[in-house]
């Protein structure tokens, strides 16, 4: 049995940073709604479309947008994920600290885009401010936690102990991860214990033209998922990280929904429903984790799902 994580970071962009407080209405409603000519595509159709297959999603929320706006916009999102028995976690973006009405640090000196950036003492009182604004939304119980653009560091995870929030899955091989000073000179690939926190890395994969990439909803297609799917259960993978986020049901102007990943998150939770005494699609609450003592392998791509994946990238750049 595999433990499958469908996770989706939920966040809201203005397009900049200018005129703010005048964008914000519009932009919740893009990316919490997705409004289009055919329908919602935004986040509530995400959480629709997982709880109509009755699996769990795992929905890293970013709230330190709330401590601009208020706590209202928050509770909305928490709602919606929430009602339709999906988990809330702790996602964040340290490009709002500096956007804050009430300063959340003593010196806040313009903006840092990554919390890897901040200092041990800080990373902890910006992290705890998020939880406790989850907990002012109506989220109560964060035991898991993902930093916005994967840019933590080995401090996130001491910040992470002392708040008493055992798991992360900040690590991507891809990106930051083998710079983040956990596991030095190793690739992780699978769950393990690091500073009294139990990180889950992102499911990783080689491409099949030289290089890696991670499972990402968007970025692979419908049968290269499931392949990546039935290769780490058959080569004894503990968990796959998929993940996704809020707006990538919609196109790139959040106009209209891009059909061909709408049709994917549907087949994909349609198969994961199918096959659940393979696939074990769960959430961080509750979990016992199960670590693995060596680290295999990335997950190989065949060449016909790699030529397949680029077919459906194309497709979706031209309709889109
Ligand atoms: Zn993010």
């Amino acid at each position: 049995m595999l433990d499958v994580f469908i996770t989706v970071d939920v966040e809201i962009w203005c397009d900049g940073w200018k005129d703010l407080d005048q964008k914000f209405p519009d932009a919740f409603r893009k990316y919490v709604y997705g409004p289009t000519p055919r329908g919602d595509y935004g986040l509530s159709r995400h959480v629709d479309i997982l709880d109509s297959h009755g699996l769990t999603g795992v929905f890293f929320v970013e709230p330190l947008f709330a401590t601009r706006f208020g706590v209202d916009p928050l509770r909305e999102i928490v709602a919606m994920i929430r009602e339709q028995r999906q988990e809330v976690q702790l996602h964040l973006h340290t490009e709002w600290v500096d956007e804050s009405r009430v300063p959340l640090l003593d010196k806040v000196e313009g903006k840092r885009q990554h919390l890897r950036y901040f200092t041990l003492e800080e990373q902890t009182i910006l992290i705890d401010k998020g939880r406790e604004l989850l907990h002012e939304a109506g989220a109560p119980t964060i035991n898991a936690f993902r930093a916005g653009s994967f840019a933590f560091n080995r401090d996130t995870l001491r910040a992470l102990a002392t708040l008493g929030i055992p798991f992360d899955s900040s690590y991507n091989a891809c990106l930051l991860g083998p710079d983040s000073g956990v596991a030095p000179g190793e690739v992780l690939l699978e769950p393990i214990e690091c500073e009294g926190v139990y990180e889950y890395p992102m499911t990783i994969f080689s491409d099949g033209v030289g290089g890696h990439r991670h499972a990402q909803l968007s970025a692979c297609s419908y049968r290269e998922l499931e392949g990546l799917l039935w290769r780490a259960l058959e080569n004894g993978y503990r968990s796959f990280v998929l993940l996704s986020h809020n707006f990538e049901l919609l196109n790139r102007g959040k106009t209209r929904p891009d059909s061909v990943v709408v049709r994917r998150l549907e087949k994909l939770c349609a198969f994961l429903d199918r096959n659940r005494d393979c696939f074990n699609v769960r959430g961080f609450h509750g979990l016992t984790p199960n670590l693995s003592t060596a680290q295999p392998k990335p997950l190989p791509s065949a060449g016909w799902k790699t030529a397949e994946r680029i077919l459906e990238q194309f497709y979706r750049r031209r309709y889109r």
